[in-house]
């Protein structure tokens, strides 16, 4: 069975891990958001893509929910002893990998051949590629201006309120070499629980996925990022509020309109819906065994459709 997973970061690499930990060796491609890269002490950073890879690896702090276990900051103490930049916290851990992509970027290579060659030394047989290898970078507009992306989630602590989105480049991007063909030959798509505004939405708005996502000849089913109405971290439950008016399972398959078969939502959310196209079941992903069980539900819900 092949699997296609749209994904963001720590949200989506949850599932993600448990989809590679339920499928065989090869079956699943992950594409990942670019959305969110910056640049950081002169380094390339990949948030989402590194999410991903950490979390299909089990190199993720799972205590802290981002970055690397066992991670230390000494690099970055020394940088803002030295006057540099502090406000995006890189760990030593994870600076290695930013060094590493950061200089097979400039000597040519693109990110989505570095992105294959990283995953292949963690010796894992799931496909992860970013959904382009151009540069997309979303802004949000807010009461207080326009802001980069991770300038209002991490320097501003995501404190604004959001009235749009803006998916900079993504209208002149390609798809990185295999997207595309990858989502025409899957035989089941799943959209991760990831926000949908800053991390589905800027893959999407890459020219020929969302076409590609609409002819799909695979089932399609997402998972819904909220429980009880509320994000399990994060500001999607107030950003649902003021862009769509609510946050129930209806309001989370408007931002996939077209694009889905079936949506899979938590037991809280269940007397919010009395729509036919929804699984329900425990989609708190607390350890591996928790994703692997919502992995398995979610395809079993694509296979069936509606239940
Ligand atoms: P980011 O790119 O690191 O911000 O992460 P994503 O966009 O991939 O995921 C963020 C979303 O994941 C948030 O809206 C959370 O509500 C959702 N999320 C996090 N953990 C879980 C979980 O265990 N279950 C479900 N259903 N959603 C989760
Ligand atoms: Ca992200």
């Amino acid at each position: 069975m092949k699997v296609v997973c749209l994904s963001g970061g720590v949200g989506g690499a949850k599932l993600v891990a448990g989809l590679h930990d339920v499928l065989g060796a090869g079956e699943l491609t992950v594409i990942g958001n670019v959305g969110d890269d910056l640049e950081v002490l002169g380094l390339h950073v990949s948030p989402d893509l590194d999410s991903v890879l950490y979390g299909l690896a089990g190199l993720n702090d799972t205590e802290r929910g981002w970055g690397r276990a066992g991670e230390t900051w000494q690099a970055l103490e020394s940088a803002r002893a030295w006057g540099g930049e502090d406000w995006f916290m890189l760990g030593d851990r994870d600076l290695g990998l930013h060094l590493v992509r950061t200089q097979a970027l400039r000597s040519g290579e693109r990110l989505s051949e570095i992105t294959e060659r990283l995953v292949r030394t963690t010796g894992l047989a799931t496909r992860l590629l970013p959904v382009t290898d151009d540069r997309v970078r979303t802004h949000v507009v807010t009461p207080a201006g326009r802001f980069a992306f991770q300038e209002w989630f991490v320097a501003r602590r995501h404190e604004d309120e959001v009235d749009a989105l803006l998916y900079e480049g993504a209208e002149d991007a390609t798809p990185a070499p295999g997207v595309v063909e990858a989502l025409e030959s899957a035989d089941t798509i799943v959209i991760a629980p990831s926000n949908p505004f800053v991390s589905i939405h800027p893959i999407l708005a890459v020219p020929g996925i969302t076409r590609a996502v609409e002819a799909r000849r695979a089932r399609s089913v997402a998972v819904s990022p909220l429980i009880g109405g509320k994000a399990v971290r994060g500001p999607l439950d107030r950003m649902m509020l003021r862009l769509l008016g609510g946050t129930s399972p209806a309001h989370v398959k408007r931002c996939y309109e077209g694009l889905l078969d079936v949506l899979v939502i938590d037991g809280a959310d269940a007397s919010a819906t009395s729509d036919g196209h929804v699984v329900v079941t425990d989609t708190l992903m607390d350890d591996r065994d928790a994703a692997r069980r919502l992995a398995r539900t979610t395809l079993e819900a694509a296979m069936d459709g509606t239940s």
